[in-house]
């Protein structure tokens, strides 16, 4: 076992050292080779180190470098030093975060994170909370408990009686809502058709005043970030007209809830504490390895009342059991690295991450903008759109930029017009490596 851990962990340093100056993406080849990891099952076992060898030889070299200075895509976390060798040290231990019987240090570690969560956004300390895998099953967990509350307040129970026959909720989007949210309401039997939809505005923020009529059967669905432009949907506002109607408020705030850590950032994120529910991923931008994302719920006792189980063997004590709060029983202590991560970093350190992307992202738009390339969002928060002309061209710049290495960003469709996304969401981008990565996309949408 020594050899074993001291060579997993050689290797890691190898890795982790070399990633700064890898290109982003993998070499075909390397992609290619990775079918050596196949083949026949073998009868016989084989000696650990050599299957670690096999995976470093084969698997490393194909690797997206998601961890290095320079991915862009999607809204990607990279992977901070404390939670990283958390995570190692946590694989070790090998907890059931379902139970306090089960892991007492798993269970107190998470409570703990949890009160340093709720403090950072500005969230009432009371608040129920499961440690998910990420923001669509968080959607998922606090639309559940949404589902739950007022289906409970029309005299129904849903846990135990079903969808069939139940008084219908009325779900209201807006219609930049992120697809997992529709999948989220599809999952709970509340349809992914079966909505509203309120129109947006040209950064893509519900319009409050196009809101429909609601009532305390209505679910409403914001967003605090929007997933291409980073804009939040007026909470305050929205929140108001619906607790005058007591209707229900649910925020997916996947990256854009950290804006509250900022506080050059955090007047985007006004009014958005006086919703219901919350859904945020931690290993986006608090950049904690993955799966870990956090659902969040005014009313612990609607999310517990979805999601506890029931039977008398697992019914031990009245602490905080996690699993009466998430899908999941058993599962892995998501808790430890949000703690490393917290812990490591302070206040004052994720304030600083925080502020630091968004002031790269306005680096970014800068930039292209003084190139000549239309930037199609205003840089709020850390994303950045970016055409480069006709949908032909964009996209031929896109792939041009992921093939070129230096860097990887996305495509997307912003409002009918083809564009390349930069997410700057990793505590390890430097100002060099946005330069350097600036140049990389000019010099490719330049040929
Ligand atoms: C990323 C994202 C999601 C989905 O999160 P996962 O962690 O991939 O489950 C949902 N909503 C928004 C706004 C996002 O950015």
């Amino acid at each position: 076992m020594d050899e074993l851990l001291e060579d997993a962990a050689r290797r890691a340093k190898l890795y982790v050292s070399a990633i700064a100056e890898r290109r982003v993406t993998p070499l075909p080849d390397a992609v290619g080779r990775l079918r050596e990891l196949g083949g026949a099952l073998p009868l016989d076992p084989t000696d650990p180190l050599a299957v670690l060898a096999l995976l470093d030889e084969f698997g490393s070299p194909a690797t997206m470098a998601t961890t290095g200075p320079r991915y862009f895509g999607f809204v990607t976390g990279g992977v901070l030093p404390a939670s990283l060798a958390a995570n190692w040290l946590a694989g070790a231990w090998d907890q059931i975060a379902g139970l306090q019987v089960m892991s007492p240090v798993a269970a107190a570690i998470e409570e703990i994170a949890l009160e340093w969560l709720l403090g950072i956004f500005g969230l009432p300390p009371s608040c129920g909370a499961g440690f998910v895998t990420g923001a669509t099953m968080a959607n998922f967990t606090a639309l559940a408990a949404a589902r739950h509350a007022l289906l409970k307040r029309a005299g129904w129970d849903v846990e135990e009686d079903g969808l069939f026959g139940a008084p219908p909720l009325k779900v209201v989007v807006g219609a930049e809502v992120h697809v997992t949210v529709l999948k989220a309401l599809g999952l709970l039997g509340l349809g992914r058709a079966r909505i509203s939809t309120v129109d947006a505005d040209a950064q893509g923020r519900m319009r409050a005043d196009a809101l429909p009529a609601m009532d305390e059967r209505t679910i409403v669905c914001i967003q605090a970030g929007n997933v291409n432009t980073g804009a939040f949907d007026p909470a305050q506002e929205i929140c108001a007209r619906a607790r005058d109607a007591g209707a229900w408020v649910h925020v997916d705030g996947a990256f854009g809830l950290w804006a509250a850590a900022d506080p050059e950032r955090a007047h985007l994120m006004t009014g958005v504490a006086s919703a219901d529910s919350w859904a945020t991923d931690c290993h986006k931008w608090l950049n904690v390895p993955y799966d870990s994302g956090l659902a969040l719920v005014r009313d612990a006792s609607s999310l517990q009342a979805a999601m506890a189980v029931t039977a008398a063997y697992l019914q031990t004590s009245p602490d905080r059991q996690p699993f009466h709060f998430t899908p999941e029983s058993s599962r892995r202590a998501r808790g430890i690295e949000i703690w490393a991560a917290l812990r490591s970093l302070g206040r004052r350190g994720l304030a600083e991450m925080i502020n630091r992307n968004c002031r790269q992202a306005q680096r970014f738009a800068e930039g292209l903008r003084e190139a000549g390339y239309e930037v199609l969002n205003e840089v709020a928060l850390n994303q950045v759109l970016v055409s480069f002309g006709a949908a032909e061209r964009t996209r031929k710049v896109i792939e041009g930029v992921q093939q070129e290495g230096t860097c990887w960003c996305g495509g997307t469709v912003w409002h009918g017009r083809a564009a390349m996304r930069i997410s700057v969401s990793s505590w390890a981008t430097s100002e060099q490596d946005v330069e350097r990565s600036l140049a990389a996309i000019l010099k490719v949408a330049l040929q």
